[in-house]
């Protein structure tokens, strides 16, 4: 059977960037719903054009473009042994909607790691986040920073400062959070699965913990 595991945790808290690592460790791919709705908008496609509007207010894109691109996503081949997803479901509408879709592929998910820190961390990291264009690897200007100023560690591409990564968004998009996704952490505690992360820990603490709280 698929194991699919959800990263539940405010913006900013680090989901991002232990997906990535955790993807390597486990073999799983990578799903960030965030990367895929920036991928089209450079790509300029209909989902792209009106998803913008929503991601540039701080607010969510309405659950069906959402739940319509994580559906023709998690259908393609390099999901069949499961995923990592990062940034999906942030609402109860998607959640039920994964419940159902995961039945379809003869999956379930397994288990719902929920990385918490303080509001002013997350200011902080939100801030100071650069991110590569070419893959979305991110990187923080003191706390994680590239070796060279503006490019990608992996991929030598430009970094640069998301539009929504400014401070208002930023205020609005940690209270759409907190309306919106934090009833996920009751939703999956009652359904036994959820574990939750301290996400103050420097990266590699925060893995150790993932990966130990997964083994169980
Ligand atoms: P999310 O996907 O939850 O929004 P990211 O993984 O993009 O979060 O991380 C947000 C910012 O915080 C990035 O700049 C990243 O480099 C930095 N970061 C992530 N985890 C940590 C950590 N444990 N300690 C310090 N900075 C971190
Ligand atoms: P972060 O982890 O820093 O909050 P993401 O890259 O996950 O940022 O998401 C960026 C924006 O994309 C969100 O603020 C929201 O507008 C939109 N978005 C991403 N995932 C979803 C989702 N599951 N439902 C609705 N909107 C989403």
């Amino acid at each position: 059977m698929a194991t699919f595991i959800v990263l539940l945790g405010p913006p900013g808290v680090g989901k991002g960037t232990q997906a990535k690592i955790m993807a390597e460790e486990t073999g799983l791919v990578h799903i960030s719903s965030g990367d895929l709705f920036r991928e089209n908008i450079k790509g300029q496609t209909e989902l792209g054009k009106l998803a913008q509007t929503y991601i540039g207010r701080g607010e969510l894109v309405p659950d069906n473009l959402t739940i319509a691109m994580i559906r023709e996503r998690l259908a393609r081949p390099d999901c069949k042994a499961g995923a990592i997803l990062d940034g999906f479901p942030r609402t109860t509408t998607q959640a039920d909607a994964l419940e159902k879709m995961l039945g379809e592929f003869n999956g379930k998910v397994n288990k719902v790691p929920y990385i918490t820190a303080s509001e002013k961390v997350l200011v902080e990291r939100l801030s100071g986040r650069w991110t590569c264009r070419a893959n979305g690897h991110v990187y923080h200007d003191k706390l994680n920073p590239p070796k060279q100023a503006t490019v990608c560690d992996l991929d030598g591409s430009e970094l640069y400062q998301r539009d929504d990564d400014k401070s208002d968004t930023v205020v609005r998009r940690i209270q759409v959070y907190l309306e919106q996704t934090a009833p996920l952490i009751t939703y999956y505690r009652g359904r036994g699965n959820l574990i939750e992360i301290n996400g103050t820990q420097n990266i590699r603490d925060v893995t150790k913990s993932l990966l130990s709280a997964l083994k169980k």
